[in-house]
């Protein structure tokens, strides 16, 4: 087999996924994380379709499942609280009861994956790639912290943000198309008392839901604002990035007010632009893209995390049918994703027409629609290989 030492950088869902794939087929993986240690927070995700097949291949299903978010129902209500609409068949963010997806908190799907090939990977993190320069040797990497090493391959699932793109494909600005939305999810204690339950609201050009978590012991407060052009903030600054969530939704009304206020002490704490990312190609001789970092749909399409498991299983089954060789592979896994998140990128586009029709953010009222769950409905058809 060629090349086999590979540097994941980053370790949410696509890096995790990719380990546990590389390691069973016998590469020696090391997984670079900005984080100190895997990140908590983040709203429900969903794997649906072939990323079901995926975690079934891992023997990960039934522990998904049992931890899946378990939603009774959800209602959509008007600045005072008032019930608009309500269903007990599905939710906005995890769609249809009746299929066989699963909806999941984002740090439980991380522990899952990552606790699949614990002990056979090297971690470094709190640390990052600094630079790299690749030859027909492999990949020369520097890090902010530790010593500089030389791998294989370098995989890229470090998000819609990925530092590794940069550094091998060229700024964000090239890659990047805004969507017009930011979203901020934290977790605060259900002080409204919801069992099993998301509610929805929307006010003119800002929004969002509060939906419990683990059981009802907790809730995320889910909070959005649009904008037409994107802001200019620090990735790094978390106090920052609150101060303009809180600024942005000071005219929401129903229980915003008071969720927000949790905010402030919140355990965790994601913020980021509803953004895609597009590349003709997702490789540039050495290094890959994976997840997010190569195709992000944004969470509007629904698909981001189904689309990183499932990038991460062919990613590298097709490094291990052509022997490691990544000439051959790498060509192969975007030929066979091509097709599935191009329609999962469009489906973002869909979703997000329908979402401002259903609520009702062109008037500035919430609007009642039986459609609402509908939204997010996933693109699936992909037949996934055995390798
Ligand atoms: C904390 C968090 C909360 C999220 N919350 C939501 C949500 O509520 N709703 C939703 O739809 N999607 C959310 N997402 C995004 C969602 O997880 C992805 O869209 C999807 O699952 C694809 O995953 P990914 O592994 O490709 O990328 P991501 O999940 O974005 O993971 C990227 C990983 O790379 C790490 N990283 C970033 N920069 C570097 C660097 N320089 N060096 C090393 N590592 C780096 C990040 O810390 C992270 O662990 C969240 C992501 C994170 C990290």
């Amino acid at each position: 087999m060629q090349n086999h030492t590979v540097l994941i950088s980053g370790a949410s869902i696509g890096g995790p996924a990719l380990a546990y794939w590389l390691t069973e087929y016998g590469f020696d993986v090391t997984v670079v994380e900005r984080a100190p240690g895997l990140r908590p927070g983040g709203q429900a995700v969903d794997v649906r379709g072939p990323a079901l097949v995926v975690a079934e291949r891992m023997g990960v299903l039934d522990e998904l499942r049992e931890l899946a978010t378990d939603m009774r129902g959800m209602s959509v209500v008007d600045a005072a609280g008032v019930e608009l609409y309500r269903s007990t068949e599905g939710t906005i963010s995890g769609g249809d009861f009746a299929t066989a997806d699963v909806e999941i908190l984002r740090d439980d799907l991380c522990q899952v994956l990552s606790r699949g090939a614990a002990g056979r990977v090297a971690h470094l993190f709190d640390d990052s790639i600094a630079a790299l320069t690749q030859d027909e040797h492999g990949v020369q990497v520097t890090f902010e912290k530790a010593a500089a090493r030389t791998f294989d391959l370098v995989v890229g699932a470090d998000g819609l943000h990925s530092n590794t793109r940069r550094l091998a494909f060229g700024p964000e600005a090239d890659y990047i198309t805004h969507l017009g939305t930011y979203l901020s999810v934290f977790t605060a204690p259900n002080y409204l008392d919801l069992d099993r339950w998301q509610v929805w609201h929307q006010a003119a050009g800002a929004g969002g839901a509060i939906m419990t978590a683990r059981g009802n012991a907790e809730i995320r407060v889910f909070a959005g604002f649009e904008t037409p052009e994107p802001v200019a903030y620090d990735f790094r600054d978390i106090e920052a990035q609150k101060k303009l969530v809180h600024d942005r939704m000071a005219d929401v009304g129903w229980e915003f007010p008071r969720a927000l206020r949790y905010m402030w002490d919140a355990p965790d704490f994601h913020f980021d632009s509803m953004s895609q990312i597009h590349l003709d190609q997702w490789w540039r001789g050495r290094v890959a893209l994976v997840g997010d970092a190569g195709y992000c749909g944004s969470p509007m399409s629904g698909q981001g995390t189904s689309m990183a498991l499932v990038g991460a299983y062919v990613l590298a089954g097709e490094l291990k049918a052509a022997q490691g060789d990544h000439r051959i592979a790498f060509p192969a896994y975007q030929d066979a994703l091509r097709d599935y998140v191009a329609e999962n990128q469009r489906l973002a586009l869909t979703n997000q027409a329908r979402m401002a029709a259903e609520t009702g953010t062109a008037e500035g009222e919430p609007g009642v629609g039986a459609d609402l769950q509908d939204v997010g409905q996933a693109v699936n058809g992909l037949e996934l290989k055995e390798y």
